[in-house]
């Protein structure tokens, strides 16, 4: 029952967009959702946090991160903590996209690892499982998305679950422009909500939003949206244009 969740559509701008840039692209879209039924969030580069949320400000966007690291602080050059995040406002953060598992050696347990240290700083997270093309073909997509989900939430109190949000991204749908169709979205969707009610019980499947992600857009987003277990979006290329992203937004409301 749709009823019971929370719609989030959040963009993930990935590695675009200067803090100049970002401001203005946080500009263009407030006016274009400020009537959204759902929950609005981008996700940006780290450092355009600041001045994203500096536009965001007084608007219903919420500005969220893209990873953080599982340690408070430390000797790990080049990451960013989760209580960094907290320190300057940022309550949301993306935990293991498939770039990330595919290009920086992402592994479950580090996905695990990173879920861990968001909830524990405060953090809601939007955890992120696929499979890819080649998996799909074997056939294990299910098995494999369910092992993704559990290994990732590993020790997640059923209240912390409260705030965890899961994005089902097909790995071949990225970037690609080839949108999983909605039965298929819905289908893994549903797989994932069976996979908490085996490990939370009903009331968290009833209540856990379960994302669709992979070129997602204007036009495909309202037969996407309208599925039964698909109660939100995960947006890439489509976030960085404000019209699509309001036609998106305006679909999950
Ligand atoms: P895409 O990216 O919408 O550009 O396919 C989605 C994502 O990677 O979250």
């Amino acid at each position: 029952n749709k009823s019971l969740r929370k719609a989030v559509i959040a963009g993930n701008w990935k590695m675009n967009k200067t803090p100049t840039e970002a401001k203005e692209l946080i500009a263009a879209i407030a006016p274009l959702v400020k009537d959204a039924g759902c929950d609005v969030v981008a996700c940006t580069p780290f450092v355009d946090l600041s001045s994203a949320q500096e536009a965001a400000e007084g608007t219903n966007i919420q500005i969220g991160a893209e990873n953080c690291h599982w340690e408070k602080s430390g000797a790990y050059t080049g990451e960013i903590s989760a209580d960094m995040l907290v320190s300057m406002g940022v309550k949301i953060v993306i935990i293991g996209h498939s770039e990330r598992r595919q290009y920086f050696g992402e592994t479950d347990v580090t996905v695990q690892k990173r879920v861990r240290a968001a909830l524990d700083a405060g953090m809601t997270v939007i955890l992120c499982v696929g499979e890819t093309l080649e998996q799909r073909e074997q056939g294990i997509t299910s098995e494999l998305v369910a092992m993704q989900t559990k290994i990732a939430l590993g020790g997640v109190s059923a209240e912390e679950l409260k705030r965890v949000v899961i994005a089902y991204e097909p790995v071949w749908a990225i970037g690609t422009g080839k949108t999983a169709t909605a039965e298929q979205a819905n289908e893994v969707c549903h797989t994932i909500r069976e996979v908490i009610c085996e490990l939370y019980g009903k009331a968290s499947a009833d209540g856990i939003t379960i994302q669709y992600g992979g070129s997602m857009n204007a036009a495909n987003a309202a037969e996407l949206l309208a599925q039964p277990d698909v109660d939100g979006g995960l947006i890439g290329g489509a976030s960085l244009k404000p019209n699509d992203f309001a036609v998106i937004v305006e679909a999950a409301t």
